[in-house]
């Protein structure tokens, strides 16, 4: 799938996002684009730690 560069503009990831900012940022990033779908591993990690 192709990158939503719209939807990037509109939704930047702030520079020092909270564990549960990115795993929302990342929640509405599959939603909307394609570009890098899934969690990153550490965030995956932080979520099965947190039963998310
Ligand atoms: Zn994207």
């Amino acid at each position: 799938m192709a990158i939503n560069a719209d939807w990037h503009k509109k939704n930047r990831m702030p520079r020092n996002a909270t564990v549960e900012q990115r795993i929302k940022w990342h929640a509405e990033h599959n939603k909307h684009c394609g570009c890098r779908p899934g969690f990153p591993k550490k965030l995956a990690e932080k979520m099965a730690a947190r039963k998310i």
